[in-house]
């Protein structure tokens, strides 16, 4: 299925909900989070609706390649050396919205480990 009719991400990725885009192209939606934690907060997203990553068919391995490689070049492009890049996958790891999309977080200091 390409779309869920219930998923707010399917909804912002069509445009029915209105978002602040960052990136588009035929398999990526990217936009500013709307409640961020770092001074740059931003979700990309597959077009194609996939719950979270345990979700993910092996055929989905480019599709998600493609997420990661979206986030270098929009990184690169915003002169963004220094990132961290998150799937949450699951509610108890932090997942609220489950059509998958990956966090690229920058302009602060990480904690490492995350807490
Ligand atoms: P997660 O907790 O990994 O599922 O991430 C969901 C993210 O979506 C959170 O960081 C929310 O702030 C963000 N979010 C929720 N609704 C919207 C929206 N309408 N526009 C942009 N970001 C949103
Ligand atoms: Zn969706």
């Amino acid at each position: 299925m390409m779309e869920n009719s219930d998923c707010l991400f399917c909804k912002i990725v069509k445009g029915d909900i209105p978002s602040s885009k960052i990136y588009e192209d035929d398999d990526i939606f990217a936009f500013n989070d709307i409640n961020p934690q770092a001074p740059t907060h931003i979700l990309i997203c597959p077009k194609k609706h996939i719950e979270k990553i345990a979700s993910m068919d092996l055929e989905d391995t480019a599709l998600i390649g493609k997420v990661i490689e979206s986030a270098k070049k929009i990184a690169e492009d915003k002169q963004i050396e220094d990132y961290r890049l998150v799937f949450n996958n699951g509610s108890g790891a932090g997942q609220e919205v489950f059509h998958i999309h990956l966090h690229l977080l920058a302009g602060r200091p990480f904690a490492w480990p995350p807490g």
